[in-house]
């Protein structure tokens, strides 16, 4: 019997793959972005607590509200706009929950989505997932990966509704400027396009820079969902608790789809976290550091390796260049990097649609302990 499935080109995901590679063969694991550090034990211990308590219950379906508040906080503190916790703040079950609800929300059958490659893997299952089309631009590979926002004109159509941008971006480490923002507002004004803005690593922006959230553009954000993860910013990436932050119709249409995607996030995470949230800000304050640390380390520890190591202006992941070391595509390269010299990397390709021809790139991951960093090091300097 044929059967007509809906995602015919989806199999497993590079991240998935790369982590039974480095099981099997005992490799450091470089590959899938997580830490292998816990976050702080006061949120540790306020899960517990909350588990204690009997906070175990379906939480409201927009999420508890000391949460959202602690959101709605953080949002005026960092980015001086204020937003209505009831209204406008929405928990979610991780980032790719929200979105998934957000795409759901507003995309219709038939339209098209602009996304920049290299770009995160679940948006264009999203997309299609929804009857819609993903089309993608390629970002400036030879202006460290910055948007080339001629191209991104010239890809709308009557038919766009959306476009997804990531800042700071995963893979490759770039963050918008302010004059980013102006381009994509005066690019999506009067046209009806959406912006989706995937900021998961909003809070790990290096040498000083300031996170440029769409938040901060009082005209774009009239038109955006802006979706985080608390996954990065308290290294607990199985925790799946995210958020979307969008403006009162808009939140109220994401909440339709939320409503019947997962109704509610884990109750008590979402205790524990407006706890810490409130008791301790300067957690994220320090992440900017504390993760420029780990990248300076890495950058250092791999000074004397054949790896062409690329700016990194933001978020966990080095991308590397590996053609002084060899010619083979960049998925071969990381399956023999696994196997040789027992270090997993993801490779850039997998990020793309059509990558660039020849391109030799692939990225680790360096939220790791030190120890780690170093063993990772000490067998990429030998190749
Ligand atoms: N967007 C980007 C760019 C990511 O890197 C990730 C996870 N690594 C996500 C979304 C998904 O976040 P979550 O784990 O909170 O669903
Ligand atoms: N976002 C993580 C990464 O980029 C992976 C998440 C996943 O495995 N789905 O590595």
């Amino acid at each position: 019997m044929q059967i007509q499935t809906k995602l015919p080109k989806v199999g497993t995901t590079i991240f998935t793959v790369m982590s039974q590679l480095a099981a099997e063969h005992q490799a450091v694991n470089l590959g899938q972005g997580f830490p292998d550090f816990d976050g702080p034990q006061a949120l540790r211990d306020a899960l517990s607590a909350a588990m204690a308590a009997g906070k175990n219950q379906y939480a409201p379906m927009t999420g508890i509200p000391a949460l959202r508040q602690q959101i709605a906080a953080k949002t005026q503190a960092l980015y001086g706009r204020t937003v209505d916790a009831d209204a406008e703040v929405t928990v979610t079950s991780g980032a790719t929950e929200a979105l998934f609800a957000a795409i759901a929300a507003v995309v219709r059958a038939g339209e098209e989505v602009i996304v920049l490659d290299p770009c995160y893997d679940s948006y264009e299952p999203a997309i299609e997932l929804n009857g819609a089309r993903a089309v993608h631009v390629p970002l400036d590979l030879a202006a460290d990966f910055a948007v080339d926002w001629q191209r991104v004109r010239d890809a709308m159509t009557p038919a766009t509704r959306m476009i997804i941008v990531n800042t700071p971006h995963n893979p490759c480490g770039a963050v918008f400027s302010a004059a980013d923002l102006d381009a994509l507002a005066e690019l999506t004004r009067g046209s009806g396009v959406f912006v989706l803005s995937d900021e998961v690593y909003e809070h790990i922006v290096f040498d000083g820079a300031a996170h440029q959230s769409v938040l901060r553009h009082a005209e774009l954000a009239e038109r955006s969902f802006v979706v985080s993860s608390f996954g990065k910013t308290y290294h607990c990436t199985g925790w799946k608790v995210g958020y979307c932050i969008a403006p009162p119709a808009l939140s109220a249409e994401f909440r339709k789809v939320h409503q019947y995607l997962t109704f509610c996030t884990f109750s008590p995470a979402q205790w524990a976290l407006a706890e810490v949230l409130e008791r301790d800000p300067a957690h994220y304050r320090e992440l900017p550091a504390f993760y420029q640390a780990k990248r300076d380390r890495f950058r250092a520890l791999l000074d004397g390796s054949r790896f062409r190591l690329l700016p990194v202006a933001g978020a966990y992941f080095q991308v590397v260049d590996y053609s002084a070391l060899s010619d083979e595509d960049d998925v071969a390269y990381c399956r023999r990097l696994v196997r040789e010299a027992g270090v997993a990397a993801i490779p850039v390709s997998a990020f793309y649609e059509t990558p660039p021809a020849a391109s030799r790139l692939i990225r680790f991951c360096f939220a790791k302990t030190d120890a780690v960093l170093e063993q990772a090091a000490e067998r990429l300097r030998g190749l």
